[in-house]
């Protein structure tokens, strides 16, 4: 079916960040919603279990908040600012690696609040119904048809829609059904490291424990805990480490000397009975992540967020890159005038690059967090990024600003991360090259005082033997 400027009916299957910013952004347009998620209401619910209590939200989730005119709401009243990282090293020393400009900074936002006022926010127009309880558990999205099966009945009802939203995840339904559709790739990792969250409490007079202002890391090499403040001045910790590790700590007693082996200077910070009964009442979760090609099926249906590209989560990009797809699916209904067909295959082809590529980089900036930032060379070329970048700064953009605090396409990011590499290399080779030549061109100039000199030094060693 194509529309051509009119209005649509819209389901979107899950009520996370993604589904409920998408709702948002269909709203506006004025088009009708119907918003489909498992879980009960987390604005009622008694406990929201999330996958991370809070996150870090930079630019690109920053301008698609703009548009729906959230921003100022949940970024500059309620986000934290974080403006370079603090590697904690064994020994207690700490230092701080600026992420860019001093102007430039990453926001710490809770979660839940954040999934609270996206869901008010969509429902606030009267265009928006929010279904909760409610699971997709099949349908024919070449028809724009879901079934979806309401908590405690066993009774399932067919809903249609111009358009289905998959925003629905990692382990996505939607995305299932788009599996079913020939030529559909379809890739998925895990990594060999899980994680757990533990939490450092605020000090007694109820002030942070740590600096404030900075995503607090402990680099281990294999692996890493890191740290971001929330807003009642607690810190949300994140241990990273291979699932054996886990599995070997099976004891109060082996799990304090690790922490107090590798990471002294949070024991006292966490407290080593909490760190105790956080640790042995959780269990580590995985780390996946998912690649998959086209996102949409004709003019009916496309899976959007986590669904479509969920990655590691080491380049805080999962959300982002979640809320740019709306952002950009946004412009391209613009662009097609609502015509679905086009505006859908555009979003398949444009943004496959990208959310693969961002995906790769998840994946390396785990290397970067856990370990490279214990490495000299390491420090060496953040600073001549950061010089070269204060220097020229739309000439020269360092890859984490460009991933961070731009809206270049991450698969532009990796193509110029590769030309600066490569322009470095070249300015070594040049710069060997030309040293090695003012030598030689020296000595010739000088080969008189040089043989001279060389004489004279045989002939006193000649005295001595
Ligand atoms: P989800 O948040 O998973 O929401 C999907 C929703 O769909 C859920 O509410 C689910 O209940 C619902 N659902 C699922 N199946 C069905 C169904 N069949 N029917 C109805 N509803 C369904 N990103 C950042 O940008 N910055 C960070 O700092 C950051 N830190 C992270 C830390 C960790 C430890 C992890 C694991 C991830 C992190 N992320 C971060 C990534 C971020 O959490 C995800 O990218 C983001 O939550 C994706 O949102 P989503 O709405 O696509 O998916």
């Amino acid at each position: 079916m194509e529309q051509d400027g009119g209005k649509i009916t819209v389901t979107i299957v899950g009520g996370g960040l993604v589904g409920a910013l998408s709702a948002c952004f269909f709203a506006k347009r004025g088009h009708k919603v119907r918003l489909y998620e498992y879980r009960e209401d987390i604005r009622t619910a008694e406990y929201a279990r999330g996958r991370s209590i809070n996150l870090a939200m930079s630019v690109r989730a920053r301008a698609a908040l703009a548009v729906v005119g959230l921003e100022g709401a949940l970024v500059r009243e309620h986000g934290i600012p974080m403006r370079a990282r603090m590697i904690h090293s064994r020994n207690g020393e700490r230092r701080a690696i600026p992420y860019g400009t001093s102007e430039q900074c990453i926001y710490s936002v809770g979660r839940k609040y954040l999934n609270e006022v996206l869901l008010t926010a969509a429902e606030k127009n009267p265009n928006v119904e929010l279904y909760f309880q409610h699971k997709m558990v099949g349908g024919d999205l070449s028809k724009g048809e879901i079934n979806v099966e309401v908590e405690g009945s066993k009774k399932q009802m067919m809903v249609k829609a111009d358009l289905v939203i998959g925003a629905d995840g990692a382990f996505s339904s939607v995305r299932k059904q788009l599996m079913k559709q020939p030529l559909f790739n379809y890739s998925q990792t895990y990594i060999e490291h899980g994680y757990m969250e533990l939490c450092i409490p605020p000090k007694k007079s109820g002030d942070f424990a740590m600096e404030a202002n900075y995503l607090h890391i402990w680099p281990r090499g294999n692996f890493m805990m890191i740290a971001l403040p929330n807003q009642d001045c607690s810190w949300t910790v994140t241990l990273f480490m291979p699932f054996e590790q886990f599995k070997s700590l099976d004891t109060p007693q082996k799990l304090l000397d690790f922490f107090n082996h590798f990471y002294p200077d949070a024991v006292p910070l966490i407290g080593e009975d909490r760190l105790v009964k956080d640790f042995f009442e959780s269990k580590p979760s995985p780390l996946v992540s998912v690649k998959c090609k086209p996102y949409h099926v004709g003019s009916s249906a496309i899976i959007i967020g986590d669904a479509a590209h969920a990655m590691v989560p080491f380049y805080g990009q999962g959300m982002n890159a979640g809320f740019e797809d709306c952002h950009i699916f946004d412009n391209l209904m613009t662009k097609h005038k609502n015509n679905l067909k086009k505006a859908l295959e555009e979003f398949s082809d444009y943004r496959n690059p990208d959310a693969e590529a961002i995906c790769n980089l998840a994946m390396y900036n785990y290397i970067e967090m856990r370990d490279l930032v214990n490495h000299p060379s390491f420090l060496l070329r953040k600073k001549f990024d950061m010089f070269a970048h204060w220097l020229m700064p739309n000439f020269w953009i360092p890859l984490y600003s460009s991933v961070t605090f731009s809206h270049m396409r991450y698969s532009l990011c990796i193509k110029n991360r590769e030309w600066q590499d490569k322009v470095l290399h070249r300015s070594m080779y040049f710069l060997s090259f030309a040293t090695i030549l003012g030598i030689s061109a020296v000595a010739y100039k000088c080969q008189d005082t040089i043989l001279n000199i060389y004489t004279s030094m045989i002939r006193s060693a000649h005295q001595y033997f």
